[in-house]
């Protein structure tokens, strides 16, 4: 089914990105994770790509495990990032021979090695640009990605927003939000966008709490800010108490997602690295609480 029909329910979505395993000891874990994950009924699933298609297979063949085995409705990914045009269409239409309905058009980061000089002309400069491709020549539902605190080398908040809304505009049904820490920031984007005239269902990414290291590398890398208050928080955990600073993590993702829910979030769209344990403590406190009924 299409995003966009499942939108139409009013009722707030449950989603949950994966990535394709990376080695034979992850693919182990990562085959619970789904099982513990498919249990609370996700509305639908997403699957990553890495930029230059250095995943392609690995992600294909998770989407066709996903939608084919255990029947999820799945988003699949596509980043740009230096593929030509016929293999584009060579990805989209295996995702399309699959029944795959809703893709994320993405841009991807160059790889830190890349020498973009090397990059074709006929690749796509910009996610926008994928956008309109995939929507003039495909049917699929469209999402495409948001930044709450702005994207890292966008020039301003501003600028930003307007390269967001033509990227919108070239037909895109739904936004998947990057992870923030502070509500606030999710709220301010969110009026800026409908201030800007985009009205389709923004998503807000939620992030919890794997690991310290994770949290200030993650957050780093997209220019996340890491609130005073979830700071403070850690600091005051046992040092080196892992479950402690997990469970410390469920509860301040909880935290924001009452209140993300509370202020009419369309859903709410982990980042579960795939992991299950924090994602399913934060889903499962919800529901107890009597939010995002199935
Ligand atoms: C939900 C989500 C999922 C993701 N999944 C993946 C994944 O699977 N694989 C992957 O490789 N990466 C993924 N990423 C990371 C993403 O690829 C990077 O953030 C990338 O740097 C930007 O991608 P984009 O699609 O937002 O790009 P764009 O929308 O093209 O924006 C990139 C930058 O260009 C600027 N810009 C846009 N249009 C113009 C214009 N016309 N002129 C000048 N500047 C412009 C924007 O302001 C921004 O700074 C994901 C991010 C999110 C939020």
């Amino acid at each position: 089914m299409k995003l966009s029909e499942i939108f139409k329910t009013g009722k707030p979505t449950l989603s949950f990105e994966f990535f394709p395993a990376r080695n034979e000891k992850a693919a182990e874990t990562f085959n619970q994770t789904i099982e513990d994950l498919v249990e609370l009924k996700p509305d639908f699933v997403s699957v990553t790509f890495g930029a230059g298609g250095s995943t392609k297979e690995g992600s294909y063949e998770l989407v066709k495990k996903l939608k084919k085995e255990k029947e999820l409705e799945v988003v699949a990914y596509l980043a740009a990032f230096a593929l030509k045009k016929d293999e584009i269409n060579a990805v989209l239409n295996s995702y399309q021979d699959l029944g795959i309905e809703n893709i994320l058009a993405l841009r991807g980061d160059p790889p830190k090695d890349a020498d973009v000089t090397q990059v074709s002309a006929e690749s796509f400069k910009y996610a926008s640009e994928l956008a309109a491709f995939i929507h003039q020549n495909y049917s699929f539902c469209l999402g495409v990605a948001g930044y709450p605190e702005g994207h890292i080398e966008a020039p301003s908040l501003k600028k930003d927003i307007e390269y967001l809304k033509h990227k919108v505009d070239q037909g895109v049904d739904f936004i998947i939000a990057q992870f923030f820490y502070d509500n606030v920031c999710f709220f301010d984007f969110r009026e800026r966008c409908q201030k800007s005239g985009i009205n389709i269902p923004v998503l807000p990414g939620i992030m919890p709490v794997y690991s310290v290291k994770m949290m200030e590398m993650l957050a780093g890398s997209c220019g996340a800010k890491i609130p005073e208050k979830l700071r403070k928080g850690i600091s005051e955990l046992p040092e080196g108490d892992t479950k402690a600073l997990v469970d410390f993590g469920i509860e301040y993702a909880t935290g924001q997602c009452e209140e993300l829910l509370k202020e009419g979030a369309r859903g709410l769209h982990f980042y579960t690295m795939d992991k299950s344990e924090s994602t399913v403590g934060i889903v499962k406190g919800l529901r107890n609480r009597g939010f995002l009924t199935i």
